[in-house]
């Protein structure tokens, strides 16, 4: 199986992957800490996305793709893989298809979670103090937030016009709230029979 995780900066994106992937037995795969891994070893594309991302511009498509696609022809054919923080534009998108088509393979569940924009920036500069990551500055908060709207919520469209089923999922609330939302969405958008999670499943 093949799964999608979407939200914008802040959403808990990271935290409900891992819930996830724990849930459903599936591979992490997160760009963002694959970069953030990157730049702390000052490797060749570290020093390339460093800039970038500290300044929450997305690192250039040609780069990524490398990344993911080589990762994802590592993994075992069976492997299911719960991809985080990709694809970010419609183009990663064709991409990511691309490269599954190649391996017999598809996208078969997309989890979306959806938090005001207001809530986020409060919470990423919260963040910010205690965890001091480089691109949780105002400035560069602000920048996430615009190319989320405006290059990555258009990729949830591609899937849904594509039939891949879409759950979105309201992120306010606790950690465990939202993801008992997250699984019953998972179940509704996978059905019974394909839901295999470790709590409530079949
Ligand atoms: P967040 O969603 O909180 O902004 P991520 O950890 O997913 O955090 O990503 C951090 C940064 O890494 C992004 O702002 C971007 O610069 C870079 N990045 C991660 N994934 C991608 C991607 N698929 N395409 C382009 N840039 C990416």
């Amino acid at each position: 199986m093949i799964g999608l995780i979407f939200g914008p900066p802040g959403s808990g994106k990271g935290t409900q992957a891992s819930r996830i992937q724990h849930e459903l037995g599936m591979a992490h795969l997160s760009t963002g800490e694959i970069l953030r891994s990157e730049v702390a070893h000052a490797s060749p594309v570290g020093k390339e996305a460093a800039r970038i991302m500290a300044a929450g511009d997305l690192v250039p498509d040609d780069l990524i793709d490398r990344i993911v696609g080589s990762r994802l022809r590592r993994t075992e054919p069976g492997t299911s893989v719960l991809l985080d923080g990709f694809p970010r534009t419609i183009e990663q998108a064709k991409a990511l298809d691309a490269m599954l088509a190649k391996l017999g393979r598809n996208v078969d569940f997309v989890v979306a979670l959806d938090v005001p924009e207001s809530l986020l920036v409060d919470r990423l500069l919260h963040r910010a103090a205690v965890e001091g990551r480089a691109d949780d500055t105002r400035e560069a908060i602000m920048e996430r937030m615009h190319e989320y709207r405006a290059r990555t919520a258009p990729v949830l469209d591609h899937y849904r016009h594509t039939g891949v089923p879409v759950a979105e999922v309201n992120g306010v609330g606790d950690l465990d709230e939202v993801f008992d939302r997250v699984r019953e969405a998972l179940k509704r958008a996978l059905g019974q029979p394909r839901y295999k999670g470790r709590a409530g499943g079949i």
